[in-house]
């Protein structure tokens, strides 16, 4: 099932996610509906904050970048992070202009290490820890902050922050165009 996708402005999304229930039979539906959610919207990841719900789990499918000419050799992870926790970051920082399915329309240069360490339980509740780095640690930051309340948007220059402002209103109020669905926190 398609899920709405938490627009900017909604509480949910500043909010540090609980920690997952593992034993909760709902989990494998929510992640379902999770894929099913993040690939209509054509993204490449997806917090649980993202679809209203504020707990400690993420996906994610960097395969569908493995294509990209600009890296040949680039290899994707396609999985859950339920329980995530990042342990370690390093290398050097490097900047990617990132986007945001709950930000639609607004895209900024990111500063971000180049390597992370990541303890998790995987769909199958086995706890694993992993390092990724390159476009995988990318979008795993970027998601791993979804559930720690942060958004791109927080990381951005002073200047850039500012030029955005306008258009993170009219998201807020739902006055900007997408193709996929969207809860905004003050439509009118
Ligand atoms: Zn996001």
């Amino acid at each position: 099932m398609i899920l709405p996708i938490t627009a900017y402005g909604d509480p949910v999304l500043k909010k540090r996610g609980a920690d997952v229930e593992t034993d909760d039979p709902k989990l494998t539906k929510l992640i379902e509906d999770m894929y099913a959610t993040m690939y209509h919207a054509e993204g490449v990841g997806l917090a649980a904050p993202q679809v209203g719900i504020s707990m400690r789990i993420f996906i994610v499918d960097s395969t569908q970048m493995e294509d990209s000419k600009k890296k040949p050799h680039f290899k994707g992870v396609k999985k859950a992070f339920i329980n995530p926790q990042i342990l370690e970051e390093k290398g050097e920082e490097w900047k990617y202009e990132e986007g945001c399915l709950s930000i639609p329309g607004v895209r900024g240069d990111v500063f971000r290490k180049a390597e992370l360490k990541i303890r998790y339980q995987d769909e199958n509740l086995e706890w694993k820890e992993e390092v990724y780095d390159d476009f995988n640690a990318r979008v795993i930051q970027h998601e791993y902050d979804h559930i720690e309340g942060i958004l791109f948007t927080d990381r951005l220059a002073p200047l850039k922050k500012k030029l955005i402002q306008g258009k993170l209103l009219k998201i807020m109020k739902g006055d900007v165009d997408v193709d996929y669905r969207m809860k905004f926190p003050n439509r009118r």
